[in-house]
């Protein structure tokens, strides 16, 4: 008996990709374009549906290709700010993505692992079992299953979700090029949005390859000790080499490219020295900070209070950094940052998937 081969999985392919796998095979190129709108414009994924396409060739994609096979199991709505969560499930590994509806954009937080195996102290993600990297097309099934379900087009997209995208790259980064491909989705570059806790290779090769995507960078601490205290990447990457590299290379990074996440943890990271070291390295990178209020409790650390948010901001805007408070949507339904830990217990059954 022969080595079974894995089918291709047909959404992780791109059109150019798709062709070279069928003309082999006799069937036409333009029938690779066909497909590729069905998938990736359409949110087809039913091969029986793509009605353009003969009977035998639909066998043939069958026989030849793996197509995407996923459940969402769960969701659960936001009452008061209308974001909503979603279980999704590829076979035994789950992951959760959240859909961010706001007036003038529709933003979706997309997961890339099965868990983190990395697992900062402020974390839900990191305190559940790590199951693994998700595929492109695990990655991309997220972002059509949710678009399936709404009719606003889906606008701006983050890696936020679950898991760390640079232990993932090669499938995020694909993922990524699948949703701003002009036959397909066709969203902006500058809308899709990578963050990372800091993993050095992984961002190197980004600006190396000058990536068109924004890159956050998640810091939450500015001193060794401190940032070592609450996030164990530390151990391996110490963000200092990693802020150094970003300003030496910081003419390779576009206009507004790179930011910082800056989770502010009461009596922990927002005294008046994390300030001013913060706003030092935003100024010098050019970097936007977005501040997010600890919204889990963990470990005993907590949200500070609204004065002392206030505080921080301010010290940060006095000192010329673009610096903005992000509300936390989706907190009531444990779908903002960091809440997200598959636990389908607390989600509510779809009731028309
Ligand atoms: N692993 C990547 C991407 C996923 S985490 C990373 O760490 O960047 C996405 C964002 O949620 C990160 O900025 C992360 O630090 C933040 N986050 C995690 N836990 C949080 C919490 N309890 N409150 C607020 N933000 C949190
Ligand atoms: Fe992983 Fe990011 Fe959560 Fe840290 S914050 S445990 S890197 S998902």
């Amino acid at each position: 008996m022969g080595a079974v081969v894995a089918k291709p999985e047909i959404l992780a392919l791109t059109e150019e990709e798709l062709a070279a796998q069928i003309t082999p095979d006799g069937h036409k190129k333009f029938r690779a374009q066909q497909v590729f709108q069905w998938l990736h414009l359409k949110q087809v994924f039913d091969v029986r549906k793509m009605t353009n396409l003969k009977a035998d060739f639909q066998d043939y994609l069958l026989e030849k290709f793996n197509f995407p096979d996923f459940q969402i199991l769960n969701q659960r709505q936001s009452p008061s700010d209308h974001t909503a969560k979603y279980l999704f499930a590829y076979g035994k590994r789950q992951v959760e993505s959240v859909w961010l509806p706001y007036e003038n954009r529709q933003s979706i937080c997309v997961s890339v692992q099965s868990g983190c195996s990395l697992d900062c102290s402020f974390c839900a993600t990191g305190k559940i079992a790590f199951k693994g990297n998700l595929t492109a097309g695990e990655i991309l099934a997220q972002v059509y299953g949710m678009q399936q379900l709404y009719e606003r087009r889906i606008t701006n997209i983050v890696f936020m979700g679950m898991g760390e995208p640079f232990y993932n790259y090669d499938n995020v980064l694909r993922a990524a090029d699948l949703i701003a491909h002009q036959h397909g989705l066709n969203i902006s570059r500058r809308r899709i949005t990578l963050s990372t806790s800091g993993v050095l290779p992984g961002i190197k090769r980004f600006v190396e390859e000058k990536q068109p995507y924004r890159l956050a960078l998640s810091l939450h601490a500015v001193f060794p000790e401190k940032r070592a205290a609450i996030m164990d990447i530390e151990e391996k990457f110490n963000f200092l080499d990693v802020l150094e590299y970003l300003r030496a290379h910081r003419a390779e990074l576009q206009q507004g490219q790179l930011m910082f996440e800056y989770i502010m943890i009461d009596g922990v990271n927002i005294f008046p020295d994390d300030a001013q070291e913060l706003a030092r390295w935003a100024n010098l990178l050019r970097a936007k900070v977005n501040l997010i209020p600890m919204n889990t409790e963990f470990n005993g650390m907590r949200r500070p209070s609204d004065e002392k948010i206030y505080d921080f901001w301010r010290a940060l805007v006095e000192r010329g950094v673009v610096a903005v408070n992000r509300k936390s949507p989706a907190k009531d339904i444990d779908g903002a940052c960091g809440m997200l830990a598959g636990r389908q217990a607390e989600t509510t059954a779809l009731d028309s998937p």
